[in-house]
């Protein structure tokens, strides 16, 4: 029995380390081949084959690591949000485009950090949680962990002095909880969200409601509340150190890369946002609309077109479309004017498998030259089928411009049903490369912007 058990704790180990290094084999196949998941064959034009043969899953995939897994978690405003746009600024640099930050003010952010000091829990995930702006903050305790069940109805065991208290989550029941947990000795207090309904999983949060409360409050996602209970539930001890910090006064940034055409004439944009949720490193939210935005600049960077070609990466996207909508409140009229289309790109290419279908997404729920574009592009790319919408949906950037009448649209994998079925990793610790990218979807997104944006510069 002793034997068994280790050895599966052993494999366990090894599965548990494959699946934090396992990257995505990058696809290959011929321009005239048959796409994954396609039914027809492709008929390109010479144009679209300017592009197939131009990208590279690779190149996106190595900005998908800096972003998602050196930088990490990128929340609008703190400093690493900031690492990512000058990484962005860089490469767009690099390829020749005339780019520049766009900065603007953003809300105050309370992050938490756990970290596991005896290496109970899985260290391929990230440990990144909320924190209570009316706890204590910019503050390291540590402790065992004691688990209280509901904060509505706490069980308090002996020896909660010096202890980290773990309870479920009701915001009403906050105050006093946190209150009587403080009186009791404790040096900490984790929330614990209530389980989402599936596909859903609860993000981690800054818990609200608190105010001069005399320790560190913090909130977690639900894949951590799992995690933490499932090791209370095997190990004798389990401590942890919490951390919290306050980011105030923040500045965010938009990144944008221009390469002029003729003045006055048409402008086409490629854009996705680059910031992330708490707790989650944004690998396909929205690191993949990203790293496909940076790719296709660099592919179009070799091809002439007389249309001005934009390339932008917003930021602070996640707390309500922030830093698109200064973008498009400071240009005027005359440069609306000149849009032909605005391509978004946020969430495409989650490795869920259920999310098959390629949803055009418009504000307006209307058709228009980016919708048309994309359409006209998956039928030359054989995806005629995959392909569902317009379909009437805001919450991305493309929003923004459709507000004031740019034509635009946001494009991304989701589930059949409806655009609301996202992957269960989704505003997650586990939005990873190794959970939920799937090279594939990247690559035959890349090839649908980049041959439908082909097609209005040429045309405008
Ligand atoms: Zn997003």
């Amino acid at each position: 029995m002793t034997d068994r058990s280790g050895l599966s704790r052993r494999g366990l180990l090894i599965a548990g380390v494959a699946a934090a290094t396992a990257v995505p084999v990058a696809p290959a196949w011929g321009a005239d081949e048959l796409r994954p998941g396609a039914v027809t064959r492709p008929k390109l034009d010479k144009y679209d084959r300017q592009i197939v043969s131009g990208l590279s899953s690779d190149r996106a995939l190595q900005h998908l690591q800096v972003l998602s897994e050196r930088i990490g978690p990128r929340i609008g405003g703190t400093p690493s949000e900031k690492r990512a746009a000058d990484y962005i600024a860089g490469q767009l640099d690099k390829f020749g485009y005339r780019t520049k930050l766009e900065p603007f003010p953003v809300a105050d952010k309370f992050l938490a950090q756990i970290t596991d000091i005896r290496g109970m829990l899985p260290d391929d995930l990230c440990w990144q949680a909320g924190a209570a702006p009316g706890g204590k903050l910019d503050v390291t305790v540590e402790g065992p962990v004691r688990d209280v069940g509901p904060a509505s109805a706490p069980v308090w065991p002996a020896d909660v002095a010096g202890a980290i208290v773990i309870a479920d989550d009701t915001a009403a029941a906050r105050p006093a909880f946190v209150a009587e947990a403080a009186a009791r000795g404790a040096v900490g207090v984790i929330l614990l969200p209530a389980d989402q309904v599936f596909p859903r999983r609860a993000s981690a949060f800054s818990p609200s409601g608190l105010t001069g409360a005399p320790i560190p409050v913090i909130g977690v996602a639900q894949v951590q509340k799992r995690l933490i209970r499932e090791a209370l539930a095997v190990v004798t001890a389990l401590p942890l150190r919490i951390s919290t910090a306050a980011y105030r006064g923040l500045i965010s940034n938009n990144v944008i890369g221009e390469r002029r055409g003729k003045s006055d004439g048409p402008i086409v944009m490629v854009s996705g946002h680059y910031d992330s949720v708490i707790g989650a490193p944004g690998a396909n939210d929205d690191g993949s609309g990203t790293v496909l935005t940076m790719e296709l600049a660099r592919v179009f960077s070799r091809i002439p077109v007389d249309a001005t070609l934009r390339f932008a990466l917003w930021g602070s996207e996640e707390q309500g479309l922030i830093g698109s909508r200064y973008h498009v409140a400071q240009l005027p009229q005359a440069q609306r004017d000149r849009y032909r289309a605005v391509f978004q790109n946020d969430m495409v290419a989650t490795s869920w498998d259920p999310a098959v279908t390629y949803w055009l997404l418009s504000f307006t729920g209307l058709a228009n030259t980016a919708t048309d574009a994309v359409r006209a592009a998956g039928q030359r790319l054989g995806y005629d089928a995959q392909l569902v919408g317009p379909v009437e949906r805001g919450a991305s950037d493309h929003q923004s411009f459709q507000e004031v009448g740019i034509a635009a649209a946001n494009f991304s994998w989701r589930g059949e049903l409806a655009p609301s079925y996202l992957e269960p990793p989704y505003h997650s610790p586990e939005d990873t490369i190794a959970k939920n990218v799937s090279l594939e979807r990247l690559q035959v997104s890349m090839e649908l912007i980049g041959c439908a944006a082909y097609a209005v510069a040429r045309s405008s």
